[in-house]
């Protein structure tokens, strides 16, 4: 048996088979077959490890798994099934030769930030081109369902602006934290504004920003993947990076490399050099909304007149576990109607690439979550995560909807925040 097999198998016998983790999944809520609830996948790595399944029998059902983590959240017996669920990727992944393009994107495109700046580059020419109005009349379908985002994606800034971005900010000295800013992959590419905003509420806060030059993507689509080896490889960059100056706070915008991040010390081994630089690293990882309740230093001024709802991320609720602090920035906008949704723990189906590898799937997930969005009648759906960004905009164009899908840190900038000490 393999050592990840190994690890896998030891832990599912903290199951206890009670079921209720059931009513908290959405691939069994949708897809109503036990293979396809958290217990059922439990059983199917036990009875692979006894060696009464086949490894090919995990592919569909930990494929079709979300990693929302929300079974986690009403175990009574605290079943570490995010370590089941990577410990059976690994195997799997072990199992089968990487096709090419598998590889060029785990290999090189996503931990690279020029791919990814070519990425916000191209997009850029697709919407300057205007060929984004047309991809979803083409008679054939883009790879990936490329065609159902191609309307959905914010304005792109030019590649001027983009090269223009300082790696230093600051405008009150003494400032009253010094933070290095993780930007992301998909944030500072496609959300490359909302990064933009997200800088901008610090140094208004009264905070130094800088964004270290060194950092890479978090590693959390290989950790989803099975490819440990590189996700532990991305982390020892990211915390080396972060190492070079004395930072109150690593801030980021983003729940899905939030969590990853704050799980860099389950990639070492427990009494390691790197184990200890991972905690040490983690302890100051903060989502962005953390650190702009804890600094306190803004005062909204202008009303914003409408209903919102506020969509969090998985990885937050379940993994970061920040639950308060974005509906407490949203509390001090003037004029809001704060509508939450009737289960704001269901995932909305983006789940990293979900929405694109297992695409269906993931659309039968965002309709019973718009359900949930329309009966809110919110103008502006708040979200604080690049996927269900995107999810929720497709959620808004699929329902036709007026709606628009925001990042938190945008709809803070829509309420022109000040520094609190200067009014
Ligand atoms: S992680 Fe989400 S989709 Fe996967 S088993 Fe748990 S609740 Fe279901
Ligand atoms: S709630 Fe926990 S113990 Fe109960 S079936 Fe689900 S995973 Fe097993």
């Amino acid at each position: 048996m393999s050592n990840s097999l190994k690890q896998a198998y030891d832990l599912t016998f903290d199951c206890v088979q009670c079921g209720y983790c059931l009513p908290a999944c959405p691939t069994y809520e949708t897809m109503e077959s036990e293979t396809h609830s958290p217990r059922g996948r439990i059983n199917l790595v036990k009875m692979v490890a006894e060696g009464k399944a086949a490894v090919q029998d995990l592919e569909e059902p930990m494929e079709k798994c979300l990693g929302c983590m929300a079974c986690t959240s009403v175990c009574p017996t605290n079943v570490q099934y995010g370590e089941i669920l990577e410990n059976a990727k690994e195997v799997l992944d072990e199992s089968k030769p990487s096709g090419r393009l598998e590889s060029f994107l785990f290999e090189d495109f996503f931990p690279s930030k020029t791919w990814m700046n070519r990425l916000g580059d191209a997009t850029w020419l697709f919407q300057q081109t205007g060929a984004d109005r047309i991809t979803n009349r083409l008679p054939w379908n883009l790879p990936l369902h490329l065609e159902a985002f191609a309307d959905i994606m914010p304005s792109m800034p030019s590649p001027v602006k983009r090269k223009r971005r300082a790696e230093r900010y600051i405008r009150r000295r003494p400032a009253v934290k010094k933070v290095g800013f993780f930007t992301g992959c998909i944030m500072d590419s496609v959300f490359f504004e909302s990064n933009e905003s997200t800088i901008e509420l610090l140094l208004r806060s009264g905070a130094e920003v800088v964004l270290p030059k060194s950092q890479t993507c978090c590693g959390a689509l290989h950790a989803h993947s099975g490819k440990k080896n590189k996700a532990i490889e991305l982390a020892k960059e990211n915390i080396a990076a972060f190492e070079e100056e004395a930072f109150d706070y690593i801030v980021e915008n983003a729940g899905g490399c939030g969590a990853q991040m704050i799980e860099y010390p389950s990639l070492f081994e427990k009494g390691s050099r790197w184990h200890a630089r991972a905690v040490e690293f983690s302890n100051r990882v903060k989502d962005i909304s953390e650190v702009l309740v804890e600094i306190d230093g803004l005062v909204f001024s202008k009303p914003i007149e409408q209903t919102i709802t506020y969509q969090p991320s998985c990885h937050m609720t379940y993994v970061q576990k920040v639950v308060e602090p974005p509906l407490a920035l949203l509390e001090k906008v003037p004029g809001i109607r704060l509508q939450e949704l009737e289960r704001p723990g269901f995932c909305c189906g983006s789940a990293g690439v979900y929405n694109l590898v297992q695409h269906e799937d993931s659309m039968d997930i965002l309709d019973v979550k718009m359900q949930d969005v329309c009966q809110t009648g919110a103008d502006q759906v708040v979200t604080s995560n690049p996927g269900c960004l995107l999810q929720m905009k497709l959620g808004i164009k699929r329902e036709g909807m007026d709606s628009e899908a925001v990042h938190l840190v945008d709809l803070l900038m829509q309420a022109d925040p000040a520094p609190r000490s200067l009014r």
